[in-house]
């Protein structure tokens, strides 16, 4: 890991209109999926993100490579020709960008580009994604080889058919796929083996930052370890930075070296993993690792039962959002938000009163986490 920011994330926003059927007359009413998120990426590190259904972790990865348009913020990427704000890209340069996201989401049909000069410069392939369900988003008529080879094609990375072939080799090779394996159909391959084949074409293009949406969620434990641990392995090759977003904080903490803990669209704790783990500083980190499974049978195992449902993004409580649920909870948690501030080095949390908490845990650490 270089140290040097490859993605700057400054406060960022995400609303959805809802609209609400009245009698006389509709409303309308703002979801806030997102709302204010800052942190940022260094090039080559793994940063993950936790939180339960409805947190917003995977709209702000979708906002980052604009599959979705922030309400405000900014997304800067810090890439090898210049920075540029992804947040608010318009018009042409929007478009180019969206035609490269395209083939990426599968949108819509993906026209070989015409890019060329400042908009290819700006546009190639420098972001992609690896889907959750490794069943849903591979094409079953394409071969393994045409999949792999699509972002080349289509982001106007390589034209040369001899060039492409041993791109997608090369890249095959590196997921532990092997030339057999680039004839076949994705039908003819386990769920695994399926996210080996959606990693290598995430990688095909060389990007510097790959979305993980809940990218190991779908597998079976065993399976997870392997991707999780080829993950590892191609950015200790490649350099690669990966937002790895995922519901499970034990398989995060295998990967991340930095883990952002979401509440109802905002962070509540940032942290290197090894201080989060061993050190949380909010009640909601610690009651999530209370409840995460643990490697080590001797283990102690005693997970904090929040009370109550995670409160409606529509309606977010007012105060710390937290307060309906927390065991901590105080008078002035219902009616002050807890302001976002540094508690020890890198080590961030949004609560009134997290130096009164002594949440350290054990040092068990879950395998293989990244130094
Ligand atoms: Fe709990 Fe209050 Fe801290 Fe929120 S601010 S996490 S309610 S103690």
């Amino acid at each position: 890991m270089s140290g040097e920011t490859l993605i700057e994330v400054r406060g960022l926003e995400v609303r959805f209109p809802i609209v609400k059927k009245g009698l006389l007359r509709n409303e309308t009413t703002e979801l806030r999926a997102v709302d204010g998120v800052s942190f940022d990426i260094r090039r080559g590190e793994t940063v993950g993100l936790v939180g339960e259904s409805g947190s917003g972790k995977t709209t702000i990865g979708r906002a980052i490579l604009r599959a979705i348009d922030p309400t405000a913020g900014q997304v800067i990427y810090h890439g090898d020709e210049g920075d540029v704000d992804v947040a608010h890209l318009e018009g042409d340069e929007l478009r180019k960008f969206r035609r490269h996201m395209q083939m990426v989401f599968k949108e819509g049909p993906v026209e070989l580009s015409s890019l060329a000069g400042e908009a290819l410069r700006l546009f190639r392939p420098r972001m992609s994604l690896v889907f959750q369900d490794p069943y849903s988003s591979l094409n079953p008529r394409m071969t393994v080889r045409d999949i792999i080879a699509e972002p080349l094609i289509a982001g106007g990375v390589m034209r040369d058919r001899a060039a492409i072939d041993a791109r997608v080799r090369e890249i095959a090779a590196r997921c532990k796929l092997n030339l057999e394996h680039l004839r076949r159909f994705p039908h003819a391959f386990s769920g695994g083996q399926r996210q080996r084949i959606c990693i290598a074409r995430a990688l095909a293009a060389r990007p510097d930052f790959v979305v993980c949406d809940e990218s190991v969620s779908a597998l079976d434990v065993s399976i997870q370890a392997e991707i999780v641990n080829l993950l590892k392995d191609l950015q200790a090759e490649m350099g690669v930075s990966f937002l790895f977003i995922a519901h499970d904080l034990s398989v995060v903490a295998q990967i991340s070296h930095r883990v952002g803990v979401l509440y109802v669209g905002k962070f509540v704790e940032y942290a290197p993993t090894d201080a989060l783990f061993f050190n949380p500083r909010h009640p909601y980190t610690h009651a999530l690792l209370s409840a995460a499974p643990q490697a080590d049978p001797d283990a102690e195992f005693d997970p904090i039962r929040l009370e109550g449902e995670i409160p409606n993004p529509l309606a977010a409580p007012p105060g710390c959002r937290f307060h309906t649920r927390c065991p901590h909870a105080r008078p002035r948690c219902a009616l002050e938000e807890p302001e976002w501030r540094e508690v020890a080095p890198q080590h961030h949390v949004a609560c009134h009163y997290a130096e009164d908490f002594d949440f350290t845990r054990p040092r068990r650490a879950p395998q293989g986490r990244p130094a």
